[in-house]
């Protein structure tokens, strides 16, 4: 087991300045494309539009989608018309579609209750679907320069470290949130919140923070006590749970691919899919595979297995195939898009989908 870190004594420090921050952030900000250019009044819908998008997700991942969106719905009234089928497709690959339901629902909202025009207040936000009370803060701040406390994780990892808070997460969300209150400023919210983010992502960082470059290493206690990159302590997560299930990739004689829709809610509500079992907590047997496929026909398992790990459990799926006659096809109705197979890549398949439909391509040609 790992020693835990021993920490040294330090003077008083004083209170961070939130002025020093706003100064390197004039400095060292990152070019991001939904952000406003210094002197520049940020656009809301951008704002939102990005913000969602970065829930759980990376900057990397974030970038080619909203230029994607930003391109094809220029403005909150555009995403509002389009085709809610449309909005999934193109969110396909960005994971975590209930954002992508929301966010359509949200644009709708704010086309028809607002007049186009995002609310400029906390609480007006929050009422809207998708925004979260990190979000609604987020955008407040962000696009309308109000004085709200953005907290994300970043944000947490450099309170926790700045005033060397030990209680683990996510226990401490509280007293780190307090924290980041007291440092947010009056004015130039909008900067703080994306300066003390920045500083996260890229100087106060998970494992190994630069605190010589860091605008507040000399009134840091942890970077003081020596125990910055022990901080913030978690609470261990439980386990994942496992769980299995079958996929079963149909294929007719013209070379086209069964696939459907799944139902609009719950996971990956809305989203195109490879037809498939239900996903259980127990292995499923070659028989019990074939008894719950939607056909009657051949059905080969294929050797290996596509692994996707979701928030809440990793799922493990076996690729069943098999050649589907015209009669067959019919026998499995209207909700079958049968779709060729050099279109797969553009059905907007979520990315489990897309590792199933990868796998049985490779097997079968
Ligand atoms: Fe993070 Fe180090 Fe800066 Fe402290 S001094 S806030 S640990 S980068």
């Amino acid at each position: 087991m790992a020693k835990p870190a021993r920490k040294t004594q330090v003077p008083k420090l004083s209170q961070p300045n939130p002025a020093a921050l706003l100064a390197w952030y004039d400095r060292h900000r990152r070019r991001l494309p939904w952000r406003a250019l210094p002197g520049e009044i940020a656009d809301p819908y951008a704002v939102w539009l990005s913000e969602i998008m970065l829930q759980q997700t990376t900057v990397t991942a974030v970038k080619p989608y909203y230029e994607k969106f930003l391109a094809r719905w220029p403005t909150v009234g555009d995403l509002a018309s389009a085709d809610v089928a449309a909005v999934m497709t193109a969110w396909a690959g960005l994971g975590y579609y209930a954002r992508a339901r929301n966010l359509h629902k949200c644009a709708i909202a704010v086309a028809e209750n607002h007049g186009g025009i995002f609310p400029d207040t906390e609480e007006g936000l929050l009422a809207l679907p998708g925004i979260g009370p990190y979000t609604a803060a987020a955008i407040a701040a962000i696009a309308f320069d109000h004085h709200a406390v953005v907290v994300d994780g970043n944000v947490e990892r450099v309170m926790a470290r700045l005033f060397a808070v030990e209680e683990p997460l996510p226990h401490s969300k509280g007293r780190l949130r307090e924290l980041a209150a007291t440092l947010t400023p009056q004015k130039r919210a909008g900067d703080y919140a994306q300066g003390v983010m920045d500083l996260g992502a890229t100087v106060c960082t998970p494992t190994s923070p630069a605190c010589v470059i860091c605008p507040w290493s000399d009134v840091c206690i942890a970077r003081a006590q020596g125990i910055a990159d022990t901080l913030p302590r978690k609470v261990k997560k439980a386990d994942v749970p496992q769980r299995y299930g079958i996929a079963y990739w149909m294929v007719r004689a013209d070379g086209c691919v069964a696939l459907r829709r799944r139902p609009p809610k719950g996971l990956l509500g809305g989203m195109t899919e490879v037809p498939g079992s239900e996903w259980r907590g127990d292995v499923w047997s070659e028989q019990e595979a074939v008894v719950a496929a939607p056909v009657k026909t051949k059905w080969r398992a294929l050797p290996g297995v596509v692994t996707h790990v979701f928030t809440h459990f990793r799922l493990d799926v076996v690729v069943h195939v098999a050649d589907i006659s015209a009669a067959q096809a019919k026998a499995l109705g209207r909700d079958i898009m049968w779709t060729p197979l050099m279109d797969v890549g553009e059905a907007g398949l979520p990315s489990i989908m897309a590792k199933v439909a990868k796998h049985a391509m490779k097997a079968v040609g």
